[in-house]
């Protein structure tokens, strides 16, 4: 340890700072290619105070800390910067309060995100945001994200199921934002600020969320097209008829043959797109709306229905198997869904890039996947050549960037098309309030 290091350990109970430089490499990024910058150490806390700790230290010695909750972000959120400390929050793991009476839960930002849906439903409750990582992803690591995820074309993204914070700011001092009540608008709305400001802000040490209803039987539908472009009409058809799917998810070729490549899923060779959609109820309605579909199943039973989703939830892995993969986030209104997949198309072509795109396609939110060679260290001219087409078109079509990635550090150059100068100035301004001497997160987000 140097100096610096020996301070911090000193100011935190023994064990929390970790210094070998081999296990500290090992917190110095996240799931994107992003190279890291090098980290002093890492800070494993188990408690508000010694997020408390850390901060006052970070400020009195002016280094930058990066928050860290599972390190599974697509966007550069969570990699590390020279001379930092990485202050990971996975071991606040305290589901501090499950009240079934009042509809919420008190956790700490290292639960994972399953873990709280699994302690909910013992009491015939859901957490409803469930981020295609939530086996793996924290809660913290959401909030600051503002994840979205399967169930989110109904119940909406992070923020909507996130009622109060406990914030440790970047002087130490300790925020509590919100409330425990569905409702109350006594001041700004700083919870909201919070969720999904990607570390830049204050260090989230817990989170009052809402529980929901668990739903009853679910009934789920998985059709296969031979045109992604008539995948995309079923997608319409389903939520203009009022099913009110709680999933509707899109996968096209390129996805799905990597999946049956790796599991043997028996995919025919004309289908182009697969969609599976979720709802209460019936299935009868949504699978009469695939009109279009060369091959529609429907789930009798929930094991089934698990099977038909559990394809969906390959598909990361799967197309990992084909090379490194950058995975884009862009959303659109639902209705530009065809006109955002052909873009993404003729991108692929235009510079001979490899897109595979699955879509929460219910919400607009689309992620195409360019694969690229696995020798290389960061994605070649070409894969940015068609990135850049790709966001742009999402952008022309009244969409954004990034339906719930973040910008971290992968987007930031193109946030300025989408915010405009305006609100890059207040951004700039609401960051210098919370953190004028910028040692949180620096260098991300905005
Ligand atoms: C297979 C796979 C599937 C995915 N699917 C989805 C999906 O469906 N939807 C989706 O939204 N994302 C998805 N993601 C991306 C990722 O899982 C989410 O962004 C998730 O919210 C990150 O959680 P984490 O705990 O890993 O956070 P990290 O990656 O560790 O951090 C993410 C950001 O949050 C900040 N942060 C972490 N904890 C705190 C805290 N306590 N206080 C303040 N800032 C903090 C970090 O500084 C960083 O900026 C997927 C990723 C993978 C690998």
């Amino acid at each position: 340890m140097n100096e610096l290091t020996s301070a911090l350990a000193a100011a935190l109970p023994d064990g929390r700072v970790l210094t070998d430089p081999d296990v500290v490499d090992s917190y110095a990024r996240d799931r994107t290619f992003v190279p890291p910058g090098r980290p002093l150490g890492v800070v494993l806390a188990q408690s508000r105070d010694d997020v408390v700790a850390t901060m006052r230290w970070a400020t009195q010695h002016r280094v930058p800390v990066v928050p860290r909750g599972a390190g599974t972000g697509l966007a550069g959120g969570a990699t590390a910067v020279d001379g930092c400390v990485v202050l990971s929050l996975a071991r606040m793991t305290a589901i501090r309060e499950l009240s079934p009476q009042d509809e919420i839960a008190v956790v700490e930002p290292g639960v994972i995100t399953a873990d709280l849906d699994r302690a909910a439903r013992e009491h015939g409750l859901m957490y409803a945001p469930d981020p295609s990582s939530y086996e793996i992803s924290t809660i913290g690591g959401n909030l600051a994200t503002n994840a979205g995820g399967l169930r989110c074309v109904k119940y909406g993204v992070t923020r909507d199921s996130t009622l109060g914070l406990e914030v440790v700011l970047a002087d130490g001092r300790v925020l509590n934002t919100g409330r425990r009540t569905m409702k109350g608008v006594a001041g700004y709305d700083l919870t909201g600020l919070f969720v999904g400001s990607e570390g830049t802000l204050g260090v989230i040490t817990a989170a009052t969320v809402r529980l929901r209803r668990a739903p009853g039987e679910l009934a789920t539908v998985a059709a296969e097209f031979t045109s992604l472009r008539d995948a995309a009409a079923a997608v319409s058809a389903i939520v203009a008829a009022g099913c009110q799917p709680s999933m509707l998810e899109l996968m096209d070729r390129t996805t799905l043959q990597a999946i049956d490549d790796w599991k043997n899923i028996g995919l025919e060779p004309s289908t182009r797109a697969m969609l599976i959609a979720q709802a209460e109820g019936s299935a009868d309605e949504m699978a009469a709306l695939c009109g279009a579909a060369s091959f529609v199943a429907v789930s009798s039973t929930p094991e089934e229905a698990a099977e038909l989703i559990g394809v969906r939830r390959l598909a990361y892995q799967a197309k990992e198997r084909l090379g490194q993969c950058l995975v884009e986030d862009v959303c659109v209104p639902r209705s530009v869904l065809p006109e955002m997949i052909t873009a993404i198309e003729e991108a692929a072509a235009r510079h001979g890039v490899l897109i595979a795109t699955v879509a929460h396609a219910g919400d607009g939110n689309v992620h195409p996947v360019f694969v690229f060679d696995r020798g290389l260290a960061e994605p070649p001219d070409e894969v940015w050549a068609a990135a850049d087409e790709v966001f742009r078109a999402a952008l022309d079509l009244g969409g954004t960037l990034t339906g719930e990635h973040g910008v971290g550090l992968l987007k930031k150059r193109w946030l300025g098309l989408e915010t405009g100068p305006v609100a890059a100035e207040l951004h700039r301004g609401i960051k210098q309030v919370f953190d004028p001497l910028n040692i949180l997160n620096p260098g991300k987000a905005i």
